[in-house]
């Protein structure tokens, strides 16, 4: 039986030209790295008002401000970002665009098993509604239907790919499961023992073209937008909301709150749902010609592997790889800082893996590393609400597939604020909340033992221990 595993990167003999290929990797998201970016938008000076006011500029806060003046142009909408458009999440994620609205099939159907005809449905539906948006506005931001394949790299891997083919088929899918010689045909690696390839359920996006093309869209529809305006307080005021920054404040009739992983400080609530998590990427120099020859990878589906711990991985548009996740760090007491988006540690670790996957491409350099929060729940897929008498609606908890579902959650924020009952703000996912995180210090206590515990379960043919089967039962889980 295979039964590997991913030893540790200074266990290895590749250690010193593991270290090279790092040795010039920029510090920062390659995707923000590049030219384009717009410039900025002036910061909120004096006092203003709005039909509706977004708090942040990431992807929930960008689709929810253009999805409500798709739907009434006159509507006066105004968006504050703290910092800059697209600078946190949004700007540095792998740009999986997945249909998933529930972070895969089997969590959804482990949580919302009733449903799932229904969320699947709903989920395919926002993909092709985004392809539609990507188009009409002409957004640059190499949007590509590649599909994705989900590799094994252990035996024990492979009953679980076989599962989730099956339950896919059974909700109306098409995935081709292969075994180790047909996923090698798609993606040469000597690691891969099967795979299964989903084939219309994700496309590959450059993210911050998509949020910078996503702006331009809200400018043009008439979106006012102020960036480096943090929000800093939020009060109920003349029949609506007020929303202060450093320089200026805005009474508003609506308000969505698109503020992803940082404190929640304007809804304080969200704290017990939420838990900021770092996820770590790497990106390669382009690829020869034969560099990418000698993996294959001609139908350029995003990729990743299975276990606990996974990597995600795909192609830009120049041929670079993008190599990220499988260590999702919680800093205790949930820090978020500059510092924290460096890891060497994990950069090292990624790379060492990256050539035991593909050692076809030794001497390969990374230009690129970075890291991310990533706005983790219990769930591991959104959650949705409402505040203040319904004039406020809130949505988070993407635990890593947001890129998709962000577009989906801007459309439920804008039901839930209508008032009136729809299809999406009856369902059970938009009703129900996940299970909270305790306070600190058990917070971190519960998310440290929980992330050895996953490493085990890798570690040991994906065999759960009791504290992972505890927390199955209660529908408490901590990813990336
Ligand atoms: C490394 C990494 C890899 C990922 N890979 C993928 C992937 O491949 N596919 C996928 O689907 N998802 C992925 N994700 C997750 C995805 O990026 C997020 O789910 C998505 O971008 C969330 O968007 P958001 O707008 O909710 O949050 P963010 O992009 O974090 O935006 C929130 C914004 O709110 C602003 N803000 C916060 N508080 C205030 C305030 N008080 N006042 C004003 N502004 C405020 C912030 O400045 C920020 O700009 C990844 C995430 C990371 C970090």
């Amino acid at each position: 039986m295979n039964a590997r595993t991913w030893p540790a990167a200074d266990s290895r003999p590749m250690a010193r030209p593991v270290a090279e290929s790092l040795r010039d990797a920029r510090p920062v998201s390659y995707w923000l790295d590049q030219p384009g970016a717009p410039a900025s938008r002036p910061a909120l000076c004096g006092p203003a008002t709005a039909d509706l006011a977004v708090v942040g500029g990431g992807f929930t806060g960008l689709w929810t401000a253009l999805l409500a003046k798709e739907r009434d142009p006159a509507r006066d909408v105004l968006l504050l970002e703290g910092r800059r458009v697209g600078w946190a999440a949004s700007g540095r994620n792998g740009g999986f665009c997945s249909a998933s609205l529930t972070h895969g099939l089997a969590n959804g159907l482990d949580r919302f098993g009733a449903e799932m005809p229904t969320l699947d449905r709903l989920g395919r539906q926002n993909l092709a509604e985004m392809a539609g948006t990507v188009a009409r506005y002409s957004i640059d931001c190499a949007f590509e239907r590649t599909g994705e394949l989900v590799v094994a790299t252990a035996d024990w891997q492979l009953p679980g790919l076989a599962a989730a083919a099956e339950a896919a088929r059974r909700l109306g899918g098409d995935p081709v499961l292969l075994d180790a010689a047909a996923v090698r045909a798609e993606i040469d690696s000597p690691t891969y023992v099967g795979g299964l390839w989903d084939r219309y359920g994700c496309a590959m996006v450059d993210p911050a073209r998509l949020a910078w093309g996503l702006r331009q869209a809200c400018l043009d529809a008439g979106v006012r937008i102020h960036e480096h305006s943090p929000v800093t307080r939020l009060s109920r005021a003349d029949g609506g909301l007020r929303l202060t920054t450093p320089h200026g404040s805005v009474h508003a009739a609506q308000v969505v709150l698109g503020t992803g992983a940082f404190p929640p400080s304007l809804l304080r609530r969200l704290k017990v749902w939420l838990v900021p998590v770092y996820d770590y990427v790497l990106m390669t120099e382009p690829l020869s010609a034969g560099q990418l020859a000698s993996i294959g990878w001609r139908r350029r589906q995003g990729a990743a592997d299975t276990g606990n711990q996974f990597h995600y991985y795909r192609l830009t548009a120049d041929n670079r790889i993008l190599w990220g996740g499988y260590d999702a760090i919680y800093y205790n007491g949930g820090l978020i800082t500059a510092a924290q988006d460096h890891r060497a540690a994990t950069f090292t670790l990624l790379a060492s893996q990256f050539f035991e996957t593909f050692p076809q491409l030794a001497g390969l350099r990374f230009s690129h590393a970075w890291g991310g929060v990533i706005d983790t729940c219990a769930r591991f897929c959104a959650f949705y609400g409402t505040a203040h008498g319904g004039r406020l609606a809130y949505a988070a908890g993407y635990t890593g597939l947001g890129v998709g579902a962000s577009r989906f959650a801007g459309n439920v924020m804008l039901d839930l604020l209508g008032g009136q009952p729809t299809e999406r703000t009856e369902l059970a996912m938009v009703r129900s909340k996940p299970v909270p995180f305790p306070p600190e210090p058990a917070r971190s206590a519960v998310i440290q033992l929980t992330r050895a515990s996953l490493a085990r379960a890798d570690r040991n043919q994906g065999r759960r221990d009791l504290w992972l089967r505890t927390l199955d039962r209660l529908g408490l889980g901590f990813d990336s």
